[in-house]
């Protein structure tokens, strides 16, 4: 836009004057005043009196910026609906919603929420159209149907863990959690081993020795024992029923798995 000549053009007064008067008469209607409103911030007619636009509006109307800017946010909405409607009848409150949905879809929602008022036989309102364009914000598409309720809970090999023997596949934590404690304490009774440490090292009035060795070797077969009951197979033998392969569980550990036919073995995924 050109610099604007600060002084206004005969024209340009009167139709200030105007407009002033058409906000300050409040009788008008909401269009009226967003087009005085409009017309003031798009020409610039307050330059003469004013430093801003905002001081305008708050000296001459009684209404802050953001007022002011909602008119003419408003007014733009007209605009747009000046297609599919006779913008004359509109007021505020019908058009003040449509603000927030985006310019291309202004026209469908205001259409949709006056079909709804005719069809019950009302003029529409400022609530119809807030309902419309609640209603015309996407929503997210519905689950698939043939989407699982429940993430699906496979073996190592891929092979889904029937649903009854979830409750005992899920404790595999449990197993691993006391593999690692038995590790603990192989590990600290081979650092004390090291240091040879005197807590542990015993051997005087009365009291025996500690044996590491024996000990470690209690510590491993303890860790063998537990490595047996972490489960990592629905037993193939059974499929997940009751058979001796898998001691009646249905699932297996590594150590059991490797006891079964091995043409009972699920085939290798490609
Ligand atoms: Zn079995």
């Amino acid at each position: 836009m050109t610099e604007l000549i600060k002084k206004l053009s005969i024209a340009e007064t009167v139709k200030y004057e105007n407009c002033k008067e058409t906000v300050k008469n409040g009788l008008q209607s909401f269009m009226d005043v967003a087009d005085a409103i409009v017309d003031i911030h798009k020409g610039k007619l307050y330059r003469e009196e004013y430093a801003t636009f905002a001081e305008c509006c708050q000296e001459e109307f009684g209404i802050g910026k953001s007022r002011a800017y909602q008119f003419i946010e408003a007014h733009e909405v007209v605009e747009n609906l000046s297609t599919v409607v006779d913008i004359s009848e509109l007021n505020e409150n019908q058009v003040r919603p449509l603000t927030a949905v985006p310019v291309e879809k202004q026209g469908e929602v205001f259409t949709a929420a006056t079909s709804k008022a005719k069809a019950e036989g009302r003029t529409v309102t400022g609530a119809d159209v807030k309902a419309a364009v609640v209603a015309s914000r996407p929503v997210p598409p519905p689950p698939k149907k043939n989407a699982m309720p429940f993430p699906l809970i496979v073996d190592e090999n891929g092979i889904e863990v029937p649903a009854k023997l979830i409750p005992l596949w899920s404790r595999r934590e449990e197993v691993q959690e006391m593999i690692k404690a038995v590790q603990d304490v192989k590990l600290k009774i081979k650092k004390a081993k090291e240091v040879n440490d005197r807590l542990y090292a015993g051997g005087s009035i009365g009291r025996a020795p500690m044996d590491f060795n024996d000990i470690k070797g209690h510590l491993d077969m303890t860790i063998a024992d537990l490595k047996a009951c972490y489960t990592v197979h629905v037993c193939p033998a059974c499929k997940g029923e009751t058979c001796a392969y898998c001691c009646g569980l249905g699932i297996t550990s590594e150590y059991y798995f490797k006891t079964i036919p091995e043409s009972l073995h699920p085939k290798a995924k490609k």
